[in-house]
């Protein structure tokens, strides 16, 4: 059966070890000529909704999207090697990443609040990016909210892939935002409890299946076949 799986990167397919927050912060001392006094809030927010919000907590005006961007992904270049050295693909993620990217029904690409080139980076760092059909993934200079990403992404398989418009999707994500974007696009949910959020906190967002991480790839496998709630 033919299904779309988009998977969130921090905390779900890696962990990024606080370089994600050091992006983000060298990020904004580029634009701005001075370090920021509190650090980005992320856990599922999109990269303009991040960087918006460290500009207003600081009192400051936000500079034009496109130079926020390029500084993003500057910041985010600089750091592979730091990423490499500190981070990790999460247990089991290269073993379900190869069994999902060999079915031929599937698409298995990103939804994630990374812009496109550190979303690059992240999953570069790990050898998981050849694994992962990224030109039809949805990332944080998308749209500003999280669930909007997931019309992108389907669009895009569209336009690509030349899938129909009814295939079903599929969100894996570590946090009640990912949840969210699922239930209010009407995809299925898979969440995982290798971030900071419970699997209490993630049931109570509304997920029908929360797995404490990747790691069983057949159990992962038969559940992408069939996840309660999928259309
Ligand atoms: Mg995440």
């Amino acid at each position: 059966m033919q299904l779309i799986i988009l998977w969130d990167i921090d905390h779900t397919l890696i962990e990024n070890a606080g370089v994600s927050k050091e992006i983000y912060a060298a990020a904004f001392t580029a634009l701005t000529g001075a370090p920021p006094t509190v650090g980005a809030s992320t856990e599922g927010r999109t990269d303009r909704l991040i960087m918006r919000d460290m500009f207003r907590r600081h009192g400051l005006p936000e500079p034009d999207w496109s130079i926020v961007e390029a500084a993003l992904a500057w910041a985010g270049e600089e750091r592979l090697g730091e990423l490499r050295r500190r981070g990790t693909a999460l247990p089991g993620v290269l073993d379900v990443l190869k069994a999902a990217s060999s079915r031929a029904d599937w698409v298995s690409s990103v939804l994630t609040g990374n812009i496109a080139a550190n979303a690059r980076v992240k999953l570069a760092a790990f050898g998981l990016d050849a694994l992962l059909d990224l030109s039809v993934g949805a990332y944080g200079a998308d749209a500003e909210q999280r669930p909007d990403l997931v019309a992108v992404a389907r669009q895009r398989v569209q336009s690509y892939r030349g899938l129909p418009v009814d295939v079903p999707v599929i969100l894996v994500g570590d946090t009640p935002r990912d949840v969210e974007a699922a239930l209010t696009t009407g995809s299925g949910i898979i969440a995982v409890a290798s971030g900071i959020h419970g699997r209490a906190e993630l049931e109570a967002a509304g997920a029908p299946v929360v797995l404490p991480d990747l790691s069983d790839t057949a159990a992962l496998l038969a559940l992408l076949e069939y996840v309660p709630g999928r259309p």
